[in-house]
């Protein structure tokens, strides 16, 4: 199909100082927990993103200099030259595709405790480390020859991007992650020197390293600005009117502004937080100050919004970190008239989860992210069918939805048969919770492909049993059946059953996303998941007119979510909603109207008076169909099945992302052949050196 002539304005060129960009689409520095321990890897992750279509392709932060590194989490180095062979593929890549590289330059200086160099960290002042799992470390003041070697490492090191192949390099002083915003920062920055004080002297070392990369690789290479607009919290911190301040000033000094927020969990909220272009009335009246191109992301999926942004001034290149990782082929699908075809972000910020957790950043709704290298996984392709075999997979949740689509794709003829009367399984139910509503982009995309392939048949209203099963009469059968949530309070504190009396109202996340309310005003909810469900769950209640004490053995409410950047805007709701956090306990014991609750340290009691509990702690597979089909293994093979598989969460409860891997899994691994224990992946070794 031919592109609808309204988003020709998105494939224009944009010159960014010596080099042009062929189309819009510019896929800002992102990390992705991979870094320089998976460098082949990343490459290859860029390089399909740039075959997909997207114009720039920027790395995630690159260390300059050994003396600041953010260890544990896992970026990129370019400390030396040996450095460079690594980036070198990353460029390799992107060029091959005819799309332009970008390098994210960083120095940390008291965002990294350097606990792998055990080097001093530097800073503007003396003041302790500025991460959120506090080391006892501190960052020693610059002095003058400081600032000197700093610029020197700076120039250094973009020399050496730009013999990487680098075509953008970028000064970056944003998200909290460079010492530049801390210079910049009258929080951070309490000098009385030339580089203290005043906006000007604040501002002076972003001047001075922006001029020296002009200087050093400013001839071939684009120098790009990446800033923290605000950093949201008013006039103690830097805001919007203060930086534009700062660009008035030096509007024409660097090629291509980058604008975000600050810090990085104001730049990446999640769709429970914010909707798409949510950062538009920060970054809107920045282009008036500077005739340079001006780069901002918001979550960007639907192209007549990207064209707003264009048409209206208020950005001239689409910057996007996670819609890229959700739909690599974003681009092209634009350019070739497939809207309905793009797979778009949900934002549940399960990519960044990986950086958090020096993993591979996977994605929920692109299975193939981080494993592009290392399992040979593609966003958009996978190999054709290799046999016959039909296939049936029970239930239609995200892991059921993958599977079907995926075999289907690959050519198999699949029936998929599901209970209900709708499909998407658990992700169907919990976009309908308060905020989730973006969430059912994995169901629609999804069902959007089934539909149109003629060799998937869906099955509504259709409880299988084992008989029914073994009648279908298909070769293979996948149960991706799902699970539900326990009412007996087993999870991580309680690996056996709570304390709780016959007459006690529990409920739990299936009854209430179901639609049972419990009776009374007073509700204790106790979560030991520590992920979005307890404080999405108080929400719904706290919405429907109950008092709720949410009860925690964590000394946070959702916990894990840190590793969404979504801990402290979660807890900041729950306090404004009037919900009671009590946190670091446990249910000792729970009676019809009340509950007993004990100190996670000292086992101390007390009670809080409960007219219900709301449970949300573990969860049980559904996983009945799969074991009665174990059961008669023997009769198999006479009604033509070769194989039964369980995957998803009837398999072992885990993320939507995880369900839907599995899905993929197993239509990848499907007619392959068996590789016994062998590493199902490829990975990278460190060279031994003497
Ligand atoms: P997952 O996250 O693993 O995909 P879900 O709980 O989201 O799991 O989805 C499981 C789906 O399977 C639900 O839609 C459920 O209605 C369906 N299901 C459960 N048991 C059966 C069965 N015996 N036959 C058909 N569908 C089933
Ligand atoms: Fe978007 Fe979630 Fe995928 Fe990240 S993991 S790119 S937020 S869908």
């Amino acid at each position: 199909m031919a592109r609808d002539p309204r988003y020709d304005i998105l494939f224009e060129p944009v010159k960014i100082g010596p080099v042009t960009t062929k189309n819009r689409f510019y896929q800002v520095p992102h990390c992705n927990g991979q870094g320089y321990r998976d460098p082949s890897a990343v490459a290859k992750m860029r390089g399909n993103k740039a075959a997909g279509g997207w114009g720039v392709l920027c790395t995630e932060q690159a260390e300059i200099h050994h003396t600041s590194e953010i260890t544990p989490f896992i970026e990129l180095r370019l400390w030396d030259d040996r450095d460079i062979p690594q980036l070198q593929k990353m460029s390799d890549a992107i060029h091959a595709e005819n799309a332009l590289a970008g390098i994210e330059l960083a120095y940390n200086g008291p965002n990294g405790s350097n606990l792998y160099t055990r080097e001093v960290p530097l800073g503007p002042s003396h003041l302790p480390i500025a991460t959120f799992y506090y080391d006892p470390v501190q960052a020693r003041a610059m002095d003058g020859q400081d600032i000197k070697n700093l610029r020197r490492w700076h120039k250094n090191a973009a020399i050496r991007a730009k013999r990487a192949g680098f075509d953008i390099i970028y000064v970056y002083a944003a998200h909290g992650f460079s010492i530049i915003q801390h210079f910049l920062s009258r929080r951070f920055n309490q000098r009385t020197d030339e580089y203290g004080g005043s906006l000007e002297n604040r501002m002076r070392l972003l001047r001075e390293i922006t001029e020296d990369t002009k200087d050093a690789v400013g001839d071939t290479a684009a120098v790009a600005v990446r800033i923290a607009v605000d950093e949201l919290m008013g006039e103690s911190g830097l805001h919007k009117a203060e930086i534009e301040d700062v660009i008035g000033r030096m509007a024409e000094t660097p090629d291509l502004w980058d604008v975000t927020l600050s810090d990085w969990s104001n730049d990446s909220r999640t769709s429970r937080f914010t909707e798409e272009a949510a950062e538009e009335e920060f970054v809107r009246g920045i282009k008036k100050l500077t005739t340079k191109p001006v780069v901002g992301v918001g979550r960007f999926t639907s192209p007549d919004l990207m064209v707003r942004q264009v048409k209206s001034g208020i950005l001239d290149l689409i910057g996007a970190a996670r819609p890229s990782i959700a739909d690599p082929f974003l681009p092209n699908k634009i350019n070739e008239g497939r809207l309905d075809d793009i797979r778009e972000c949900i934002g549940c910020n399960i990519c960044v989860s990986g950086d958090m957790t020096m993993s591979p950043s996977r994605c929920t709704q692109n299975p193939a992210m981080g494993e592009e290298w290392r399992k040979g996984w593609h966003p958009e392709f996978i190999r054709a069918r290799e046999s016959e075999a039909r296939v049936l997979v029970v239930g239609a949740g995200p892991a059921g939805l993958e599977a079907a689509r995926a075999l289907g794709q690959r050519g198999y003829e699949v029936a998929l048969a599901e209970a209900g009367t709708e499909l998407g399984g658990r992700v169907a139910r919990e976009c309908r919770l308060p905020n989730l509503s973006a969430w059912g982009r994995v169901r629609d995309w999804r069902v959007g492909q089934i539909n149109k392939m003629a060799n998937v048949s869906v099955y509504l209203d259709s409880k299988l049993d084992a008989a029914q099963v073994l009648e279908f009469g298909f070769d293979q059968v996948v149960v991706a059946t799902g699970s539900t949530w326990r009412r007996d309070g087993v999870a991580h504190h309680h690996l056996a059953p709570m304390p709780i009396a016959s007459d006690v109202a529990v409920f739990t996340p299936d009854d209430l996303v179901a639609g049972a309310r419990p009776q009374g005003k007073q509700i204790v909810l106790y979560d030991d998941d520590h992920y979005y469900m307890g404080g999405i769950c108080a929400e719904l209640l706290v919405k429907a007119g109950h008092r709720v004490t949410f009860v925690t053995p964590a000394p946070e409410v959702s916990t894990w979510s840190r590793n969404t950047l979504e801990q402290d805007k979660i807890q900041a709701r729950l306090i404004n909603m009037g919900v009671e956090i009590v946190v670091s306990h446990l249910v000792g014991a729970a009676h019809a109207d009340h509950v007993q609750l004990a100190c996670a340290f000292t086992g101390k009691t007390r009670p809080v008076p409960a007219d219900a509990l709301v449970l949300v702690t573990a969860r049980l597979p559904q996983d009945q169909l799969y074991l009665d089909l174990k059961a008669v293994e023997g009769q198999w093979a006479a009604a033509g099945i070769g194989s039964v598989k369980g995957i998803g969460d009837c398999w072992a409860p885990s993320t939507i992302a995880a369900a839907v891997y599995a899905g993929r899994r197993y239509a990848e691994e499907f007619d392959a052949p068996d590789i016994g224990d062998a590493v199902p992946f490829k990975r990278e070794l460190a060279e031994l050196l003497p």
